[in-house]
């Protein structure tokens, strides 16, 4: 059985041609003998804004059929993705069910190409049959609206991490990019949420959080916990968006990963641009 992995392949500017093949054919022996999973692709949101085919080529967005298998993407985690405005309206759990139906109707329509893994093993499966699999994370805890009942309802929907919240502060934690702070971190029932999360199997992703909620997750959590696409501050200092380096060792003595985000923003000092 291949061994499951979460790759980040450089291929170095200014390296000959040589060396870009080399590296290119080593890309590629990696991604032949393992399992590659992407831990945040938007095409849940995506798919509620378009009506696309993405089993055949598509001319925008980042992920259709041809190109996953051309990059040997195995498992993409669908990015139940909640924007913050609809915690405030009342509908975040509403909403995350439409997206979760998007993605099972996408399941639907190709069942031979595509199937929700609800364990290790079922992922395992269905790469080893070919097939794309597509766990599910929920990017904004705002959905869970304060119900452990329905954080299990999302369980069993297939939801396999939660980033507790996303660019405002929310009733879980406090975000990076919200100058209110009302918890000082995590909420009471943050807390209490990061504990049941455990207990279910269900990831925590502390992409997105501020400082102290992270540090706090840390102390709270008994399992490793996750960034699902976080950066590296140290080359964009100031951001809090980023994990700074000494978050990212206490993130791996834990046993965590961070995956990194390459979009431009995330990874450029906005002071030089
Ligand atoms: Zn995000």
């Amino acid at each position: 059985m291949r061994k499951m992995i979460f790759v980040i392949i450089l291929v170095l500017g200014g390296c000959n041609k040589t060396s870009q093949n080399d590296q290119y054919a080593l890309a590629q022996q990696l991604v032949n003998q393992n399992i590659l999973i992407d831990g945040y692709i938007d095409l849940p949101y995506r798919l509620s804004k378009e009506n696309t085919d993405v089993s055949l080529s598509t001319s925008v967005g980042d992920f259709d059929v041809p190109r996953a298998k051309a990059g040997g993407l195995n498992a993409p985690f669908m990015s139940i993705y909640i924007p913050a405005e609809k915690e405030v309206d009342g509908t975040a759990t509403e909403y995350a069910n439409q997206l979760i139906d998007r993605i099972e109707d996408l399941v639907t329509a190709h069942p031979n190409i595509f199937a929700i893994p609800n364990t290790l093993q079922q992922l395992n499966n269905q790469v080893e049959q070919g097939k794309i699999s597509l766990p599910l994370g929920m990017e904004n805890g705002a959905a869970i609206n304060g119900s452990i009942e329905t954080l299990r309802h999302f369980q069993r929907r297939g939801v396999r991490y939660i980033t507790l919240t996303h660019s405002k502060s929310n009733h879980i934690s406090d975000s990076s990019y919200d100058e209110s702070r009302p918890w000082g971190g995590l909420s009471d029932f943050g807390s209490q949420l990061v504990m049941e999360m455990n207990k279910l199997g269900i990831m925590v992703d502390v992409s997105h959080v501020s400082d102290k909620a992270f540090w706090q997750v840390l102390e709270i959590s008994s399992v490793p916990v996750i960034a699902s696409h976080s950066s590296a501050r140290h080359f964009t200092p100031g951001f809090e968006r980023n994990m700074s380096d000494a978050m990212i060792k206490a993130l791996a003595d834990q046993g965590g990963i961070i995956m990194i985000n390459f979009g431009s923003t995330f990874i450029i000092n906005s002071a030089i641009l």
